[in-house]
């Protein structure tokens, strides 16, 4: 079995080094460093150079590639997605946002209504729209199932109410996949609902 990469995978490797050459911010790699060392105040322009490039991911196609056709993605090999993601690894790169990509998406084409499908699947496609994941809980880590958020119908709504944390993505995110308790009488690892959540609403 050859385990060699084929050509055309080296050539779009190239291409996306290429991409980050051109884009990245010159200084990207001291932004990186303020990531990791908080005594070095954040670059304030983060947030619109995490945007930028992910709308230019978009128009490549990039934030799709082993998306379906069907819903708008390339079909390609999850090699091919795994040297993208090397290479926007390997520079610490902005712009891919991993919980609307590869987290969000999957569970939409599989669970999601048609009307979900419309209504976000194009928009992350094209580095429009950004999700952040509300799982983890001060009390609830890897024993997931002791989260307290609880979910309450009010007629047509939700209210959700709990605490979330270290929810990655969350400071520059449109929406946010939420679990939450909706119905505290199962065994405390049932009875837990996957909420879509508005991050503008309250
Ligand atoms: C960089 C980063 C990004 C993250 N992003 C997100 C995010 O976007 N959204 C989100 O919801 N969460 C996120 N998390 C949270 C992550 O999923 C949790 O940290 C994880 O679930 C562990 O929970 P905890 O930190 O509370 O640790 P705990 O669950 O309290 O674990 C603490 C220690 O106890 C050990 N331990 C736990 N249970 C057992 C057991 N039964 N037996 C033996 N040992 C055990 C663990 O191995 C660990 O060493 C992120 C975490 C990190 C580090």
């Amino acid at each position: 079995m050859d385990f060699l990469f084929t050509e055309e995978q080296e050539r779009f490797r190239q291409e996306v080094r290429s991409f980050l050459d051109k884009e990245l911010p010159s200084d990207w790699v001291d932004y990186i460093g303020t990531a990791i060392d908080d005594t070095v105040a954040p670059r304030k322009d983060g947030e619109q150079v995490f945007k930028d490039i992910a709308h230019k991911l978009g128009k490549k196609g990039w934030l799709s590639l082993f998306w379906p056709k069907e819903y708008g993605g390339q079909s390609c090999s999850y090699v091919d997605y795994l040297i993208f993601l090397e290479e926007i690894a390997s520079r610490g790169s902005p712009g891919y946002n991993a919980v609307g990509v590869k987290m969000l998406a999957p569970t939409l084409f599989k669970y999601g209504t048609e009307g979900q499908k419309e209504r976000h699947l194009k928009l992350i496609t094209k580095g429009e729209e950004f999700w952040c994941e509300g799982f983890t809980e001060p009390n609830a880590g890897s024993d997931l199932a002791s989260l307290q958020t609880k979910a309450v119908k009010d007629s047509n709504d939700y209210i959700i109410n709990g605490q979330k944390t270290w929810s990655t993505f969350a400071n520059y995110s449109d929406w946010c996949c939420l679990l939450a308790r909706t119905d505290p009488e199962l065994k405390r690892h049932r009875g837990i609902s996957f909420f879509l959540v508005d991050l503008s609403t309250p």
